[in-house]
């Protein structure tokens, strides 16, 4: 019997790569979203313009942002992005930082292996040198959650984004409403509601202690101000919809058709009345209400608004204690919340609905002005930025300094570290170490600074100060202390444990299965490969419509 017979066990048309092809694959994929991320980071980077299926436009200079956006479907990029939402999810910030990290990370292991060095080793060598750098993280911070500190944190995120211009006053904004909301050391980001308003300018943004809902009641002539509001909330429609199921009544004569449109006010009827018995004042019905019922509503004095966005109805119902009803036979005195202050009002050009004074005190909204809406859709990334800051900052209370003062730091103490390790494995730690060089050189290099220089008297200055760090709008190399440039030791932790994590299981990838397809380019290239021999990035350009320059170089 021939035993050279080969043997399939995955279907003809699966793509597999192998070995050091799946690794150079995965790890190149990687790099090119590093290096795209990159030119938008720190206060000197740029923004990002991106178009998404529907020709809706984005501009943004946040990382998670622009990777979600993007589209990306190369397996190994993807877990990249997945660190970039993670870090959002977990601190807010740190999402352009943690991807540039992870792709300085396995372009050093890629030279490493280059050299010779084992996957094994080069693994072993960075979780030591990562020990090792949460530790020295730990160390150089500072414990510190003044308000004069959270106002730093707070402005040392906003810098750089679209919202740069009003920094102050929106970590004013930020820091006032974490600091309401605050129990226990603990700040619930959800109590915040961010709302956009566009129309006048950023400064004109403001707090409210309360909720405001971004609606103007059906009714023109009823009170627009109530002290002690009862409110409730409604997810039942006072109204008949035609259904999505085709069904047909069968109408003979004229006296039936009466009874019908009788008893469908009937219906609507007993829903008004079973809504006035209630006793509230205001009703926020999350589908639509008939305008006879309106008009009867109106008539029992009862303010009503329809089709309410099911956010909004879970703040309402959150803020003022109302029962979310979803059968109008729920609907009584018990299930309605209350607003000390119900009141409507005029902001710019549109009317909407302000709800101060609620049953939780800590409910409370931040009015987000901007001339158009991408701006307001930036500068609210940009707060939601400061906010998770300034919440990590007021539950954590320590603080690391910015302006890559901590990352020059990392790669000092790592290095001496390194010295006390022999052999091999002391190189992997050395070029783990050197990874972080990519912060301080990208934001340099961003500011269209000399970054040779600027690292190289930046590792200069750490002889003394363990605070010195690059002032990019004066190319200056300060203590980043003095200066504010303050960042939530649980940002630059995250960052650092997640990059390392992402940058091993890529290491660790050998052997690439995939359906057919699965791995191909969805841009231009239809062949499947391109001439650098290496298999395609799949998604990247495709993912980037009207052609956005498509991928940088890959080496
Ligand atoms: P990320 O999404 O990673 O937060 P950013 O674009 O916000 O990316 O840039 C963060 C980097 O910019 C950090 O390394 C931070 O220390 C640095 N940075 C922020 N403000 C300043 C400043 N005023 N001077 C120098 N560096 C700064
Ligand atoms: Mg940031």
């Amino acid at each position: 019997m021939a035993n050279n017979q080969p043997i399939f066990i995955l279907p003809a048309d699966t793509q597999r790569f192998k070995g050091r092809d799946a690794l150079s694959m995965n790890i190149n994929a990687c790099k090119t979203l590093a290096g795209i991320i990159r030119t938008t980071l720190g206060p000197k980077g740029m923004d990002k313009m991106l178009t998404d299926s529907l020709g809706d436009i984005i501009l943004t200079n946040d990382g998670a942002t622009i990777v979600r956006e993007m589209d990306i479907t190369q397996p190994a990029a993807r877990m990249l992005v997945e660190i970039a939402k993670k870090q959002e999810d977990v601190v807010g910030d740190g999402t352009t930082s943690v991807i540039v990290v992870a792709g300085e990370l396995l372009s050093k292991a890629q030279e490493l292996l280059e050299d010779g060095y084992s996957t094994p080793l080069v693994i072993k060598g960075f979780r030591d040198g990562l020990a090792k750098a949460l530790e020295v993280l730990n160390d150089i911070s500072i414990n510190s959650k003044d308000k004069d500190t959270l106002l730093k944190i707070a402005q040392t995120a906003i810098t750089g984004k679209g919202a740069e211009f009003e920094k102050e006053m929106l970590s004013d904004l930020i820091v006032d409403a974490a600091l309401r909301v605050e129990e226990d050391g603990k700040v619930d980001k959800e109590r915040i509601n961010i709302q956009r308003i566009s129309g006048d300018s950023v400064k004109d943004s403001f707090i409210v202690d309360g909720l405001i809902v971004d609606k103007a009641p059906m009714s023109k002539s009823l009170p627009r101000d109530i002290k002690d509001a009862k409110i409730a909330v409604l997810k039942y429609p006072i109204e008949f919809k035609k259904t999505n199921i085709d069904s047909k009544v069968q109408i003979t004569d004229p006296s039936q058709m009466q009874a019908f449109i009788d008893n469908e006010k009937e219906m609507l009827k007993d829903i008004v009345d079973k809504v006035i018995a209630s006793g509230a004042d205001v009703l926020f019905c999350q589908k639509g209400i008939d305008e006879a019922a309106e008009n009867a509503l109106t008539h029992a004095g009862i303010i009503s608004y329809k089709r309410v966005r099911n956010t909004d109805i879970e703040r309402i119902s959150k803020a003022t204690g109302a029962k979310f009803v979803s059968n109008i036979d729920d609907l009584n005195s018990e299930s309605l919340g209350h607003a000390g202050h119900y009141y409507v009002d005029k902001i710019f050009d549109h009317e909407v609905t302000f709800l101060e004074k609620c049953e939780d005190p800590k409910a409370t909204s931040i009015i987000l002005r901007g001339s158009t809406r991408h701006v307001t859709e930036e500068v609210k990334r940009a707060l939601d930025d400061a906010l998770g800051v300034v919440a990590a900052t007021i539950e954590d209370g320590k603080v690391v300094v910015g302006g890559a003062a901590c990352e020059i730091e990392l790669i000092k103490q790592i290095k001496s570290y390194a010295e006390t390790i022999s052999g091999k494995e002391q190189i992997a730690i050395l070029s783990f170490a050197d990874a972080f060089e990519v912060i301080p050189r990208t934001l340099a290099e961003n500011a269209g600074l000399d970054t040779i220089d600027m690292v190289t008297n930046l590792k200069a200055s750490h002889e003394n100060s363990k605070n010195m760090g690059l002032d990019v709008i004066n190319g200056e190399i300060v203590d980043m202390e003095k200066e504010g440039v303050l960042e939530p030791l649980k940002v630059k932790f995250q960052a650092i444990n997640s990059a390392s994590e992402a940058c091993e299981m890529i290491l660790r990838i050998d052997d690439m299965v995939a359906a057919r397809g699965a791995l191909e380019s969805t841009g231009t290239d239809e062949s499947g490969n391109d001439d650098s021999g290496m298999p395609p990035m799949g998604g990247m350009p495709g993912g980037m419509p009207g052609g956005m320059g498509g991928m940088p170089p890959m080496m």
